[in-house]
C-alpha cells in the first residue's frame, strides 16, 4: 500500500507524512489536514479485529494513518501504555439502555472525559517521534474546559514540550478548571483569557498564523484540529461496531459536539469501511450546527454560557474536514466559503452539498432546563447518572433516531462528577468525585490571567516558552 499521506482543507499547504501532520496541527495555508486517500477495511478485515483488548484495536486501527512513521511494536506499546492507565478494564464500556439503544462510556481515563481517549495516545505520540528527532515543541491549545486538562495530564513532566493552555476566564467548570491549574509541572502553563472559547482559538489561531513566531518557538496543537486526535478517536467507534457484531448491520451514533472532532471521527470511521448509517449530533443553545444540518443555516452568533461548557462554541474547527468533502475536496472552495464565513459571519453551501451531509447528520438542540430534565429521566428510567453533555446527546438520539431496527449508541463523553453543579441542579446531590479527583479543591492553583489580546499572548509566550514556569503565579481559586 502506498504510504499515507495529509492534504490541507485549503489546498495550498504541501502534503505531509504522519509525522510532520502530528507536529505540524494546523496546515500552513490555515487549513486542516486530511488523509489523501481513505485507508480502506473491508467488512473482512473489521470481523478479524473482534475480540482483541481495546489498545490492541487502536494500534491496529492507528497503523495505517501512520504509515511507516512509526513501527507497529512501538505503536502497539504506546497504545498499551496510553489505556493502560484508564480505571475500567474494557477502557470503553458499553451499557445497554434498552430498545437497541447504547451508552458508550468515554470517562474513564484520567482525567474523566473522552478527551483522554486521544490525547493519551497523541502525548506519547508526540514524545516518542522528539526524542527520536532530538527535537522540543511548544504545545499551544484553547479549551473549554476538557481538552486542557486531558492534554496537561498527558504531557506534564515530559521533557521535549511546553504545554499552554488557554481557557476562558470563569467559563469552565470548577472541576474542569482545578483540573488543569493544580498540576505542578515546570513545563505546564494554564493561561485564564478574559473572554469565551471561541476567543480562546482565535488567539491559538493567530499564533499559528504568525510564522514567525510559529517558527520561533515551534508551536504544535493538540487541538481536535490535530488529525492524531482524530485518528485515536476513530477506534471507539470501531470498537463499538465490533462488540455489538454491527459492522456488517449499521449502527447509528449520537454525539454531544462542540468542536465537532468526536463526531468527525465517527465520519471518519465510516469512511474507512465501518456501516455507520447515521450520525446525530446533539447541541445546547449553541446551535450552530443543528442550524445548518437542519436548515441549512450556518449563522454565527454570539456564544452563551450553558450547563454543557464543552459545548459552548459556535465555529467547530473540525467542520472544516467535513466542508472539505461536501465541497468535492477542493481547496479553493473551501477557502472561499471559509473567508466568506469569517466576513459575513455566514456560510455559503449550496442545496446539493448540504443534501449530502443531510444523508448521513441530523441534529438537535436543548436548552439547559431540557438537559436538566433530561439528566433526572436518565436517572429515572435506567438509574444512571449522566452529565449534561452525555443527556444531550442521549436526548438527540432519541429525538432523530431514524431506523429503529438499527442499534443507536449515544456516547458519554464526561463523567458526571465532572459537571457536579449541573447534576445538582437536576437531581438535587451532587454526584461523589471519583477518588483521584476528591482532594482537588485542597491543592494550590497555577494560572496567569490575560485579557482577550494576540499581542499579550505573544508576549507571554515569547516570554515563557523553553523556561520553567515562572513562579507560583498567583493563586485564582475563588477569582473565577
Ligand atoms: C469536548 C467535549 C465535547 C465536544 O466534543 P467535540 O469533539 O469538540 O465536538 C462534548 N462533551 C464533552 C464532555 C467534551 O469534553
Amino acid at each position: 500500500m502506498a504510504e499515507i499521506r495529509y492534504i490541507s482543507t485549503r489546498g495550498r499547504a504541501p502534503a505531509l507524512g504522519f509525522e510532520d501532520v502530528l507536529l505540524a496541527g494546523l496546515a500552513r495555508d490555515g487549513g486542516l489536514y486530511v488523509p489523501e486517500r481513505w485507508p480502506a477495511l473491508t467488512a473482512g478485515d473489521l470481523a478479524a479485529l473482534s475480540g482483541l483488548p481495546y489498545a490492541e484495536l487502536a494500534a491496529r486501527i492507528v497503523q495505517p494513518f501512520v504509515g511507516r512513521a512509526i513501527s507497529e511494536s512501538d505503536l502497539a506499546s504506546l497504545a498499551s501504555a496510553a489505556y493502560g492507565n484508564f480505571d475500567h478494564p474494557d477502557v470503553a464500556p458499553l451499557v445497554a439502555l434498552g430498545r437497541g439503544e447504547f451508552l458508550l462510556e468515554l470517562f474513564h481515563g484520567p482525567t474523566f472525559a473522552f478527551k483522554d481517549f486521544a490525547l493519551q495516545l497523541v502525548g506519547r505520540l508526540f514524545d516518542h517521534v522528539l526524542k527520536r528527532r532530538g527535537e522540543r515543541i511548544t504545545i499551544l491549545g484553547a479549551t473549554s474546559g476538557d481538552t486542557g486538562s486531558a492534554a496537561i495530564a498527558a504531557l506534564a513532566g515530559r521533557a521535549a514540550v511546553d504545554v499552554f493552555i488557554l481557557h476562558p476566564k470563569g467559563r469552565v467548570s470548577e472541576v474542569q478548571r482545578l483540573q488543569m491549574t493544580t498540576v505542578d509541572a515546570p513545563n505546564v502553563h494554564n493561561i485564564a483569557i478574559e473572554g469565551t472559547f471561541d476567543d480562546c482559538q482565535d488567539l491559538v489561531k493567530a499564533a499559528f498564523n504568525d510564522l514567525a513566531l510559529r517558527d520561533a518557538l515551534k508551536l504544535s496543537a493538540v487541538n481536535s484540529i490535530n488529525w492524531g486526535r482524530i485518528a485515536a478517536q476513530i477506534v471507539y467507534y470501531v470498537w463499538v461496531a465490533l462488540k455489538l457484531e454491527a459492522h456488517e448491520r449499521g449502527l447509528a451514533f449520537a454525539v454531544p459536539t462542540g468542536n465537532f472532532g468526536n463526531v468527525y471521527a465517527g465520519y471518519a470511521a465510516r469512511q474507512i469501511g465501518l456501516p455507520v448509517t447515521q450520525l446525530i449530533v446533539g447541541s445546547n443553545r449553541n446551535d450552530i450546527l443543528t442550524r445548518f444540518f437542519e436548515e441549512r443555516a450556518m449563522e454565527m452568533r454570539a456564544v452563551e454560557a450553558s450547563f454543557s461548557p464543552s459545548m459552548d462554541i459556535q465555529v467547530s474547527s473540525n467542520f472544516e474536514r467535513l466542508l472539505f468533502d461536501l465541497l468535492g475536496r477542493d481547496g479553493a472552495a473551501v477557502t472561499a466559503a471559509m473567508a466568506e464565513f469569517r466576513r459575513t459571519g455566514r456560510m455559503p453551501i449550496s442545496e446539493a452539498a448540504w443534501r449530502k451531509a443531510r444523508d448521513l447528520f441530523s441534529a438537535a438542540r436543548f436548552s439547559d432546563q431540557e438537559t436538566l430534565a433530561w439528566i433526572r429521566r436518565m436517572r429515572d428510567e435506567t438509574g444512571r447518572l449522566v452529565d449534561p453533555h452525555t443527556a444531550i446527546g442521549i436526548a438527540a438520539g432519541r429525538a432523530k433516531r431514524r431506523a429503529a431496527d438499527v442499534p443507536l449508541v449515544a456516547l458519554a463523553t464526561a463523567h458526571p462528577a465532572k459537571f457536579g453543579m449541573a447534576v445538582k441542579q437536576a437531581l438535587g446531590d451532587e454526584p461523589p468525585l471519583p477518588p483521584a479527583l476528591a482532594d482537588l479543591a485542597k491543592r494550590p492553583e497555577h494560572c496567569v490571567t490575560l485579557p482577550n489580546s494576540a499581542a499579550a499572548l505573544f508576549e507571554h509566550l515569547r516570554a515563557n516558552a523553553g523556561k520553567p514556569r515562572a513562579a507560583k503565579l498567583a493563586t485564582i481559586r475563588g477569582a473565577a
